[in-house]
């Protein structure tokens, strides 16, 4: 497989972006490849700059459910394009939008668009705080919320003690009040409400995690979560930014029939379009400036052109009656491929991840035992077979209604083909 072009655009942007690439996976030094610059994407492919082309399974990590360019999220972005990129005030279309996102996430009631999922879970933790007048957040090993400072925190120092940064730049003062959980740990969740309940703000979770791998939830570890954030007069928030619209039309609290108090939506909510959303109860939400103390503003929140592509994605999923059904069957026929090929793997709905590890993967501990250079060499294996997957241990396969019964079938021809060392 020829890479000369991305190879030559690649040490061309190191001259002027760090490690050449504006967010650190896509340099795929994980996997110790050429990262692949794209030209172009369609339906379930992408092609890259040597003209090669791929079945993509990384799909922009999430937005893209209809696949690539979908024509009626385009044409919609065509029209609104016409009639100004940006305003900076209010247009009708972020009622529509808003309207849509209430309707399939009711506990939703007041909500603000946004324009990143990183913006999006900072600002759910700041309406939580200013709610309850609470500095302490509990978060989890292992789920991630974007790279706001306070967040910005996974591997620990274990538990009862403040937590510690992952990345340089964050003074340790800014996580000080961020409380590492365990996740699917009940036990750690207790433990910390123990020490710090009444200081809690909120509890913010992926409720099914998709950052360290897939790690579905545990039977009963959500409703536990919400039991206990009531119990003390913490909230409970949901980072949907992967689920939201992807595990069902009303995202994992549909599915999981748990419900938070306020939710974080991202990824497929823009249609591919940088766009995200916070919102919940509404007596939280007034919270928020211009109706309560808390600030919080966007140049370009509720961009039009951003509304328009989440506008057209929602109403397409609206009218796909099979669109979940189809991403389920898809999903279980290549689990089915990996188990029988001898990979661990898990899965949910249409997030999936394979592990190299002969551990049941269930937290961020046991994520962590995986053979990342197993991964690297099985990922280099697919991209030469034309298969594009996360080039990373710990994200997820991410499956789109564009997937054909043929793509498929050739991806789990090449997963059986390989000879999978490590099976659970
Ligand atoms: C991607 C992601 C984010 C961050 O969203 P960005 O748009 O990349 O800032 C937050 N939470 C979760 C669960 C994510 O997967």
């Amino acid at each position: 497989m020829k890479t000369n072009r991305s190879q030559m655009l690649y040490d061309e942007a190191q001259s002027f972006m760090p490690g050449g690439v504006n967010s650190p996976v896509r340099a795929f030094r994980s996997i110790g490849r050429t990262p692949l610059f794209i030209d172009r994407a369609k339906g379930s492919r992408i092609f890259d700059a040597d003209g090669n082309e791929y079945i993509d399974y990384v799909c922009s990590w999430g937005p893209d459910i209809f696949g690539h360019a979908d024509p009626d999220i385009l044409s919609a972005v065509a029209s609104a394009c016409e009639k100004g990129l940006t305003f900076g005030a209010c247009h009708e279309g972020e009622i529509a939008l808003a309207k849509r996102i209430k309707k399939h996430f009711p506990s939703m009631e007041l909500l603000r668009l946004v324009s990143s999922g990183t913006e999006a879970a900072m600002s759910a933790v700041r309406a939580a705080r200013g709610f309850t007048g609470r500095d302490k957040i509990v978060k989890f090993e292992g789920c991630y919320h974007g790279h706001s400072d306070g967040l910005l925190v996974k591997a620990g120092s274990g538990l009862l003690t403040a937590a510690v940064p992952d990345s340089a730049g964050v003074p340790r003062g800014y996580t000080e009040n961020t409380l590492l959980a365990r996740y699917n740990d009940t036990e750690s969740v207790r433990a910390l409400f123990e020490r710090f309940g009444s200081g809690i703000a909120a509890v913010i979770v992926e409720p099914c995690s998709a950052n360290m791998g897939v790690v579905p939830p545990a039977e009963g570890f959500l409703e536990y979560l919400r039991e206990i954030t009531s119990a003390y007069g913490s909230l409970l928030i949901f980072d949907e930014v992967i689920t939201g619209f992807r595990l069902s039309i009303g995202g994992a609290q549909r599915k999981y029939g748990v419900v938070p108090d306020l939710t974080v939506l991202g990824k497929i909510v823009g249609g591919g379009m940088p766009l995200a959303a916070y919102g919940g109860r509404q007596r939280i939400m007034e919270c928020v400036a211009p109706l309560g103390s808390v600030y919080q503003a966007g140049t370009l929140s509720g961009n039009p052109v951003a509304v328009a592509a989440g506008n057209a994605q929602l109403k397409k999923i609206e009218q796909t009656s099979d669109l979940y059904d189809k991403l389920e069957r898809r999903g279980a026929r290549l689990e089915k491929a990996f188990i029988n090929a001898g990979f661990n793997v898990n899965r949910e709905g249409s997030l999936l991840t394979v592990f190299f590890t002969d551990k049941r993967v269930t937290d961020y501990a046991s994520a962590v035992t995986s053979d990342t250079s197993e991964y690297a060499a099985f990922c280099g294996y697919l991209l030469d077979s034309g298969i594009y997957t996360a080039p990373s241990q710990f994200e997820a396969m991410f499956l789109s209604y564009s997937h054909s019964d043929e793509d498929i079938e050739r991806t789990c021809s090449a997963i059986e083909k390989y000879p999978a060392r490590i099976p659970r």
